[in-house]
């Protein structure tokens, strides 16, 4: 009996888990869907409904298998009451005040429930409305990093796509730039979001083929509709750039993750970047080849992206871009610590490094608002592209293990670039 019981409970969580995560899917999209402008609206609806659908259908399996055990489950009738409430939320049209009442009536709230009844008021209300948000925080901090760490990310994803400032965790920002260095699993995430979702989406991504950049609209929606997305080609006429930067890197222990996408170095505290008075951690940097940004049309051999986060969650990236030419002492350094082994961060003993090595003399830039350049391409980052570019030998572009990691160039959108 009580065998039984754990067993419906876990097809039971497995299932609510899988609405709540459609929900907040769906809900970004719809805050998407009002945040640009009401486009698309026939293909959203269509997602939509397929989430819906996807969810409808593992609610069904879970109700047969709560309809077999019932007469000895009654413990379990009022998880089956929440569990309608939640699936004809959607049916219906979201009867959020229904659900709210029923959770009241409750002593305290789990985690999934926070986040799912935030997923619930963004889906009806739309990201304008201050309870959303509240309510989105709420569940956020209350969230368990091990166990809810898929909700909270879909969570936090949905925010951002709704145009909120959010500060994405860094174990939510998957393996875009902006990861710092606690983001060990970042393949073993993905494969467990995967099979969590089950939805029959891969939500792996590449810079070829199938997975390639064309498709990562499909799993992630910015990065197909989004209007301020990185990189650009930069090229005139350019705005006079006002930001004056400010760079303090330090020396510290050197720690090297292949992430599967890039290799990346994560920095430990204290190395700053001060965009005109505000202060931001530099947090990584990490590589593509060809460089993603093009000056005039043209790329790179390779460019360095020194990812930084402030206080307030703001991002700023700086772009060294990597010429071919004379060998460079400092990637010479790195290639030769290159972790043995893929999405472990690789800490080789008594290495230290100074990321200050690998800027130019002059800190002369572009400027530009987009976005990470990798899944989920969440915009509001900054962009400074370094005017002088730093030499990297051919047998050095070589070396690195990645033959092609760069995202093609976005549209502009009206976007002005500005040249200090
Ligand atoms: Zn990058």
């Amino acid at each position: 009996m009580q065998k039984i019981k754990e067993i419906i409970k876990k097809y039971l969580r497995a299932a609510l888990e899988v609405i709540l995560i459609a929900a907040l899917v769906a809900a970004g999209g719809f805050a998407y869907w009002n945040f640009a402008g009401k486009k698309h609206l026939v293909h959203e609806i269509a997602e939509l409904t397929e989430q819906v659908e996807d969810a409808e259908h593992e609610t069904e399996k879970v109700k047969e298998a709560l309809e077999e055990s019932e007469k000895s489950l009654q413990a379990l009738e009022d998880k089956q009451h929440e569990f309608e409430a939640v699936k004809s939320a959607f049916a219906n049209g979201v009867l959020l005040q229904d659900i709210e009442t029923l959770y009241k009536a409750q002593k305290s709230l789990s985690t999934e429930r926070q986040v799912g009844l935030a997923a619930l008021r963004l889906l009806t209300k739309g990201a304008g409305d201050p309870d959303t948000v509240a309510a989105f925080e709420k569940s956020l901090e209350m969230a368990e990093w091990n166990t809810r760490l898929q909700s909270v990310c879909a969570a936090q994803n949905a925010l951002a796509a709704a145009g909120q400032k959010v500060t994405l965790l860094s174990e939510c920002q998957r393996k875009g730039p902006a990861k710092d260095g606690k983001d060990k699993e970042p393949e073993a995430k993905d494969k467990h979001a995967k099979k969590e979702g089950d939805k029959g989406h891969d939500v792996h991504w590449g810079y070829e083929g199938d997975n390639g950049p064309e498709h990562w609209g499909a799993n992630f929606p910015i990065c197909g509709k989004g209007k301020k997305q990185s990189p650009l080609n930069i090229v005139g006429p350019f705005e006079k750039g006002k930001d004056t930067l400010a760079v303090a890197y330090k020396e510290g222990q050197l720690k090297v993750i292949n992430n599967g996408h890039t290799i990346q170095v994560n920095v430990e505290p204290g190395s700053k970047l001060t965009i005109n008075k505000e202060e931001f951690d530099l947090l990584q940097f990490h590589f593509h080849r060809p460089s993603e940004e093009q000056v005039d049309g043209k790329n790179s051999a390779m460019v360095a992206h020194f990812v930084h986060k402030s206080a307030a969650g703001k991002l700023a990236v700086i772009g060294v871009l990597l010429n071919e030419g004379k060998d460079n002492a400092a990637i010479k350094t790195l290639w030769a610590n290159l972790p043995p082994k893929e999405g472990e961060e690789y800490v080789p003993a008594k290495v230290k490094f100074n990321p200050g090595q690998m800027l130019p003399s002059s800190l002369s830039y572009y400027a530009y608002e987009g976005s990470l350049t990798t899944p989920p391409c969440t915009e509001g980052v900054n962009f400074y592209i370094l005017k002088t570019p730093v030499d990297i030998s051919k047998a050095q572009v070589a070396k690195f293990p990645f033959k092609l990691n760069a995202r093609p160039v976005q549209s502009l959108n009206g976007r002005k670039i500005s040249s200090d």
